[in-house]
């Protein structure tokens, strides 16, 4: 089983994933960490993808699929991937259609984990730092006296990433670029929305009803 997995930042994409990677034994392939695992390891591929990040611009498709491509060509993947953070857009979309065919695999089902907005809001803006470098989330990892650390009894501040103006700016940043790719995958055939506004475990028993249908 091959799956493609969307969602935006908050959505808890990350621990769905490692999830659904340990119960249908999928190889969970994140495109930042092979694509960093490539200029480490200082390949081809990995030298010109090195060229773009040090110029602060994005690594182009052409890159990115060949990264793909032999990721996809190794003998683990036999059994079934989970590809996070690729594609991103439709040229990526189509890049990955062409290549499957060669390599006789095929995605059998997109995984789009749908949160509303204000609970991605609630759930990102909660951050709060400490200028002693602690970090804290009021919902997720309250400090023990509001607004104050527990370590050092610093006041905490909220980072201007963190606010719900720049949130709402990522997320509409985020939409834009996904629509399209939704719409591309529902004309396949192949999307599977996923309400992300629960409980992880409530939001993995929805994943897991879907997924077996593909085992
Ligand atoms: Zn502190």
């Amino acid at each position: 089983m091959n799956i493609v997995l969307l969602g935006p930042p908050g959505s808890g994409k990350g621990t769905q994933a490692k999830m659904i990677a340990e119960k249908f034994n999928v190889k969970h392939i994140s495109t930042g960490d092979i694509l960093r695992e490539h200029v480490r390891n200082g390949t081809e591929l990995g030298k010109e993808a090195k060229k773009y990040m040090d110029a602060g611009q994005l690594v182009p498709d052409s890159i990115l699929i060949g990264i793909i491509r032999d990721r996809l060509s190794k003998p683990d993947v036999a059994g079934g991937y989970m590809l996070d953070g690729y594609p991103r857009t439709i040229p990526q979309a189509e890049a990955l259609d062409k290549i499957l065919p060669e390599l006789k695999q095929k995605i059998d089902v997109v995984l789009n984990i749908d949160v509303p907005d204000e609970e991605l809001v609630r759930r990102l803006s909660g951050r709060r730092m400490c200028k002693c470098g602690r970090s804290y989330h009021i919902l997720f990892n309250p400090p023990k006296v509001p607004g104050k650390c527990d370590v050092c009894g610093g006041e905490l501040y909220q980072r201007d990433d963190d606010k719900e103006e720049a949130i709402l700016n990522r997320l509409k940043v985020y939409k834009q670029q996904t629509q399209p790719l939704i719409d591309y995958y529902t004309k396949a055939g192949l999307i599977a929305n996923i309400n992300g506004a629960g409980e992880i475990n409530q939001i993995f028993d929805e994943i897991s009803k879907v997924l077996s249908k593909f085992k």
